[in-house]
């Protein structure tokens, strides 16, 4: 049994997993940087540690620092939230090493699905659907041969890859050379490792992703879908559950391919498996071996707690629901409030001078800030989610914008009017649109 989580992280993660662990009856410790002494979820924890200086290598990636933290306070766990230590093999291995349970899964694991060829790999092994290309690294010289093999267009994608660096398309034979060496030399500068690979590269798709949870011992259940194909430099603005673009048969499929995948892999923990989806076929792109920031809305159909879930199997006690019994009822979006300049997307740290937050029937708002917060310029920009639910799309979407209506955050920049802008598109409310639908909005609508 788990007694005492130390909860890596900060913002409204941290927030978030405070309050599983309060629901379980479970005691927590804060960790945060010099520049989160006054963040929310320290004030909330039962005990908190200073683990260093604002920098994020100091203090939230620090492993020396966060086991000390463990050790001091006695916690048996550690939760990592999303992001900062929450993919790293090694952190996993050493709490291991110091008798502390890592809230997640095996290192072996987080290792597979951290390396894109062997992800690939181990996914089509395992039975999920994948983008077709090349099988492993591309060379230069063998560069033409695959791509034409493939079928162009192609996309030149960094081995290490993340955040979208070291990708290029390659349109045609001309454009071939110049976006493997591009791509190469990206990736070197990215990651140090200019090994590339080569897929079909997909003209419309949109993003959508399953939800899965296993117990590490051979069962696992899939909790739907959720469809985050409205992004601007690959990140995520608005998501949605289910996938305006599915009908009930192609999201239990793709469900019940992810869960049988996930009960030979043995997996433990939840996780989230990404596919791209474009003329009714799904491409596996790639697996998070954690829980996502958009986990929110897979819990407003579902009524499951993922965080409680995942506390569940790390302490042994299994899972919770078996899949006949999980019901998916209603509609969910959630809205990524960022401290940004809503158009440029500049970051807009500062003081919140107001902050009224809205509620009602069928509104969550996960967020970490208040009135008088000073946002820190040394992390990401994400201050909040709001995440809401009808027993419709359209009920959910009339919901949301009563509730972008009331929100109130002044004093720094929010990506809130956003929101107001998508709310009354045409294209948004009958759920059509792409993964490059919000850039080439955006760009058609700026002056
Ligand atoms: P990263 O880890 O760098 O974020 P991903 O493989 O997750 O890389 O891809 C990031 C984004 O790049 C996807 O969400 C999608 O927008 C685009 N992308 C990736 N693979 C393809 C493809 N084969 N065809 C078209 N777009 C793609």
């Amino acid at each position: 049994m788990i007694s005492k989580i130390l909860i890596a992280n900060r913002g409204e993660i941290a927030l978030r997993v405070l309050r599983a662990c309060k629901e379980l009856g479970i005691a927590t410790v804060a960790v945060h940087s010099t520049a989160d002494a006054d963040a929310m979820h320290v004030r909330l924890a039962d005990e908190s540690v200073c683990i260093g200086p604002p920098p994020s290598r100091d203090s939230y990636l620090n492993i020396h620092q966060i086991v000390a933290a463990c050790e001091i306070t006695g916690a048996d766990a550690v939760h990592p939230g999303y992001g900062f230590l929450s993919e790293n093999a090694k952190f996993a291995e050493i709490l291991e090493a110091h008798d502390i349970t890592f809230i997640g899964p095996t290192a072996e694991h987080i290792r597979i699905m951290g390396d894109k060829i062997t992800a690939k790999k181990t996914a089509q092994e395992l039975g999920i659907p994948v983008v077709p290309g090349s099988d492993g690294e591309v060379k230069p010289e063998n560069a033409l041969e695959v791509a034409r093999k493939i079928g162009f267009p192609v996309l030149i994608k960094a081995t290490a890859g993340g955040g979208g660096r070291g990708m290029k398309v390659a349109r045609s034979e001309a454009d071939l050379e110049e976006a493997v060496a591009t791509a190469r030399s990206e990736a070197l500068a990215a990651f140090g490792n200019d090994a590339v690979y080569m897929e079909k590269y997909l003209g419309k798709p949109r993003h959508i992703e399953v939800q899965i949870v296993g117990d590490g011992a051979g069962n696992a259940v899939h909790l739907g879908e959720r469809d985050c194909s409205l992004q601007r430099r690959h990140q995520k603005v608005w998501e949605e559950a289910n996938s305006p673009a599915l009908n009930v048969d192609q999201r239990m499929k793709i469900g019940q391919i992810c869960a049988e995948a996930m009960k030979k892999l043995k997996y433990r923990g939840a996780g989230t498996i990404e596919f791209l989806y474009e003329n009714g076929e799904f491409y596996f792109i790639e697996m998070n071996t954690r829980l996502q920031v958009e986990h929110p809305i897979t819990e407003a159909i579902t009524g499951i707690d993922l965080v409680h879930e995942q506390i569940r199997v790390a302490s042994g006690g299994g899972l919770s629901v078996k899949q006949e019994d999980i019901v998916f009822s209603g509609h969910a979006i959630e809205c990524r409030i960022n401290a940004e300049d809503p158009r440029t997307f500049v970051p807009s740290p500062g003081t919140i001078t107001h902050f009224h937050a809205p509620g009602g029937l069928g509104v969550r708002v996960d967020s970490g800030a208040y009135q008088g917060y000073r946002i820190p310029p040394y992390y990401d920009s994400l201050i909040g989610k709001l995440i809401v639910h009808g027993r419709t799309r359209v009920e959910c979407m009339m919901r949301l914008r009563r509730v972008l209506d009331e929100f109130v955050i002044d004093g720094i920049k929010t990506t809130l009017p956003l929101f107001q802008d998508l709310i009354n598109n045409q294209d948004i409310a009958n759920g059509d649109y792409d993964i490059h639908w919000l850039e080439k909005h955006l760009a058609a609508t700026s002056e």
